[in-house]
């Protein structure tokens, strides 16, 4: 562990070295990569049964070596299944077993080329199985641990979604008719490719990351958010915010295979819960933008934005317990009114 620790180090303080960090998710069948560059490198990318290979258009590390990728959820599988290797213009991540798919995005800052593996060999039976299955649900509160969103009159944003989250979880699950997760259920700090990746590892049939807003103005209402490249001035300033960085407009994300086929799933999920939580309060906007938590995930997927803690109604609101479980009751019967009447009949899996 130590030794891990002080070569990466190492790593991090070569300076001739582009690559800023490298690290892993690891679950059973599937594992997601993380290459953080510390600039933008054209590459190319091949995968073959046991190795990845990234091959850079220009010199990213001086020497050749190997490097032990650190896991940052300490799965044991992870680490002892796989290395990398890297040579001066190229990263080879060689397996011990075969992988089934292996698939990548980029985002463009900062500068990071995620992939995905996947282990499993679906077999016909698999998939008739994955039938009788309940819908997985995958409920992830927003921010946390060092990261606590936006602040404003002593209430932090990482403690309304994880109430919320919470709240959500319990009555869905109370149902008995969903498998319901969260990506955290304490004050954690999650980056936001290992949420999406938690959805992504557990085959979620839909994935819904609680937020909370803030404004200037005496702004209030729900907005609900789903990825898309195309995006207006407000949204996109909305996913630089929960994004945490500033983005060029027309630095887009990269995926080696279309997202757009959850595009259109993600908006049905969007407008059904709007047309169930606007009991309650207005429904603002229902938008797309490159939000990166929405970016890697494969089910459709939304952010909700449940209100502006900047307003003094709408912040009472936040702490009233009635409220939150009307709330995440519209949600969860909206949820359900999807997966019913969407999901399985369009099969787009
Ligand atoms: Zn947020």
């Amino acid at each position: 562990m130590i030794f891990h620790a002080l070569f990466l180090l190492f790593l991090l303080r070569e300076n001739n070295s582009i690559i800023k960090d490298i690290k892993s998710i690891g679950f059973e069948d599937y594992v997601r990569i993380s290459l953080e560059l510390k600039e933008k490198v054209d590459f190319n990318f091949s995968a073959d049964k046991k190795t990845i290979s990234i091959l850079f258009s220009r010199k990213i590390s001086p020497t050749k070596k190997i490097i032990q990728i650190k896991d940052i959820r300490k799965s044991k599988i992870t680490t002892s299944t796989f290395q990398a290797e890297l040579q001066k213009n190229k990263i080879e991540i060689k397996f011990k077993n075969n992988f089934s798919v292996a698939r990548y995005f980029v985002i463009p800052f900062p500068y990071k080329i995620i992939i995905d593996v996947g282990f499993k060999e679906k077999e016909i039976e698999d998939f008739m199985k994955e039938n009788e299955r309940k819908p997985r649900i995958v409920i992830d509160a927003g921010h946390g641990g060092k990261d606590p969103g936006t602040i404003f009159a002593g209430m932090k944003e990482k403690d309304i979604t994880l109430l919320v989250a919470k709240k959500l979880y319990e009555e869905m699950k109370k149902t008995g008719k969903f498998d319901v997760f969260l990506t955290r259920d304490k004050d954690v700090f999650l980056e936001l490719e290992e949420r999406s990746a938690i959805a992504n590892a557990l085959e979620c049939d839909a994935f819904i990351s609680i937020h909370v807003n803030s404004s200037k103005s005496q702004a209030k209402g729900f907005e609900i958010y789903y990825f898309s490249q195309k995006f207006s001035e407000y949204a996109f300033k909305i996913a630089q915010k929960e994004n945490g960085v500033k983005m060029g407009k027309d630095e887009s994300i990269v995926f080696s295979i279309s997202s757009d086929f959850r595009e259109d799933s993600s908006k049905k999920l969007a407008k059904t819960i709007a047309g169930h939580i606007n009991k309650l309060n207005t429904v603002r906007r229902i938008e797309g933008a490159p939000f990166y938590v929405l970016a890697g995930t494969f089910c459709p997927s939304v952010l909700i934005e449940l209100g502006f803690i900047t307003n003094p109604e709408e912040r009472k609101k936040l702490k009233d317990k009635n409220y939150i479980s009307q709330l995440t009751e519209k949600i969860y019967i909206a949820i359900e009114e999807f997966i019913n009447s969407y999901l399985y009949q369009n099969s787009y899996l």
